[in-house]
């Protein structure tokens, strides 16, 4: 279109303060917050102005714009942040907000978000206290670590860990480890943020002890461990055991305190072992046989001067990262400015306390830490829950709209954990005799103001019960049924 024409267009589009009264949008009054009906028909106004402008509209749609306006003030009117139903089969599902909290960790939160705290508060010298103090005892006695600090989330703890011990030196990491691990944490650019000497060793797929041997210089500060997450290698692969690294810094530690050689000025004195852990696992967990990953007690016990992991992966709490390591070495963590910046509130710092308090009993963390919980139960469990839902889905839905099965399915941990291991797991099969998978689909996320989240699988919609909570099985009979009754309309 000639420049003119679209100039004349846009001065057809009609203003925000005339959409305001059309009587579609003056329905809203009541139901929407004035503030963000006006928001909502200015944003629709911006993009049919967007699109005159890229050419893609040769006329105003004056109803289609009222009506786009009056479905934005209707999403922006419900909370954005909110629960979701998760029957995808993904424990660990990152975009669903990763781990469900135990109820005693929802209820500690609950406690001190309502009110007044000891956040900061030492109630047996009346002074000061330290948040730090709240977890660091309960990671200490489950994972025989000296020290521990909690941060805002694992990556964060890898960056003050790299900050405070590698800024301005080598660190050491295996070619084979240099992984991406889901939302853009990459470990070369976090290690170029941080400010660290990166210094590959190895190849993609074999790294020896030799390698390391052969990097280590006078002012090499670590030997960088990464967990590959959700990466894994298949086949003619070899990495390097910590307990090996520990050698090599050992023997290095020695000859740095026997002064023989020139240490560069402000070199490291000494050059530690960092594993960043990832998924954070506390108890082993028998029932995955040969998927069980070491726990963070083991890279303690095997030698590690730091370990780091997520607080809302295999452990199950909410979102944080912890670092454990040497008592001298924390302390370093806790005084660097990142620290402040990096920290945890007090919401988080309650229901991490209460999770790690369920973890004293390692059967009682099983059974009440939801993502430890969904990791362990047996299929049979599983089943049962299944078919209560498939029966409450009978109940629910109108007849002859869609034929249910029991299916076998095999589920995920998710959160990059354990990428290898299948989850047997039962899920209901919904096959539609009206309407279709896709459009249910759609509806049971698009619509509801509790989303649902299944899965398509060949025309059909699977709701997978591993991952469904008490209680959730009622509000998903109820929502299927509903696409029948509304969605379709
Ligand atoms: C998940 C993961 C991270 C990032 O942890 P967040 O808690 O998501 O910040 C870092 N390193 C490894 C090995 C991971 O698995």
């Amino acid at each position: 279109m000639p420049p003119t024409a679209i100039r004349e267009l846009l001065r057809t589009l009609p203003k925000v303060e005339d959409l305001l009264h059309a009587s579609c949008i003056e329905a809203l009054a009541g139901r929407v917050p004035r503030p963000l009906i006006v928001e909502a028909v200015r944003a629709a106004v911006d993009q049919a102005r967007a699109a005159i402008l890229e050419g893609a509209r040769t006329q105003v749609d004056t109803q289609g714009i009222e009506r786009d306006a009056c479905s934005r003030a209707l999403a922006l009117g419900r909370p954005s942040l909110r629960r979701v139903i998760n029957a995808s089969g993904v424990i660990i599902h990152t975009n669903l907000g990763r781990s469900a909290l135990a109820p005693a960790a929802v209820q500690a939160a609950c406690d001190v978000a309502r009110g007044y705290s000891t956040l900061e508060y030492d109630t047996s010298t009346l002074a000061r206290g330290s948040r730090h103090d709240h977890c660091e005892r309960l990671i200490c006695a489950l994972t025989g670590a000296e020290a521990a600090v909690a941060v805002n989330n694992n990556a964060a703890a890898v960056m003050l860990v790299l900050s405070e011990f590698a800024a301005g030196h080598e660190a050491v990491v295996s070619r084979g480890e240099l992984v991406e691990i889901g939302g853009s944490f990459r470990v070369p650019d976090i290690m170029a943020l941080s400010h660290a000497q990166m210094v590959e060793v190895g190849t993609t797929n074999k790294t020896h002890v030799a390698d390391y041997a052969r990097a280590i210089q006078a002012d090499t500060s670590m030997l960088l461990k990464v967990h590959p997450s959700n990466y894994r290698m298949i086949g003619f692969t070899e990495s390097v055991d910590v307990r090996e690294l520990r050698r090599l810094a050992d023997a290095e530690n020695e000859r740095r305190h026997a002064g023989t050689g020139v240490a560069p000025a402000g070199a490291p004195d000494e050059l530690l072992v960092y594993e960043d852990q990832g998924s954070g696992v506390l108890v082993h967990l028998a029932t995955l046989g040969e998927h069980a990953e070491p726990t963070v007690a083991d890279s303690v016990a095997r030698g590690c001067d730091l370990v780091s992991f997520s607080g809302d992966k295999l452990l199950g709490g909410p979102q944080a990262g912890i670092v454990v390591g040497a008592k001298r070495h924390i302390d370093r963590l806790k005084a660097n400015p990142l620290a402040r910046a990096l920290r945890l509130d007090k919401m988080t710092l309650a229901a991490l306390e209460a999770t790690l308090r369920l973890y004293l009993d390692g059967e009682r963390a099983a059974s009440e830490v939801p993502t430890l919980r969904m990791l362990v139960e047996p299929a049979e469990t599983v089943r049962l829950r299944a078919e209560k839902l498939v029966e409450a889905l009978t109940a629910a839905l109108p007849p002859q709209c869609a034929a249910l099965s029991l299916v076998e399915e095999v589920g995920r941990a998710g959160g990059g954990a354990l990428p290898m291991c299948d989850i047997p797991t039962w899920a209901v099969r919904v096959e539609f005799l009206r309407g279709d998978a896709l459009s249910c689909e759609r509806y049971l996320v698009s619509e509801r103001e509790v989303p649902v989240v299944g899965r398509i699988k060949r025309d059909a919609l699977l709701l997978d019960a591993r991952t469904v909570l008490e209680g959730e099985g009622d509000e998903i009979a109820r929502a299927v049924a509903s696409y029948f009754e509304e969605g379709l309309a």
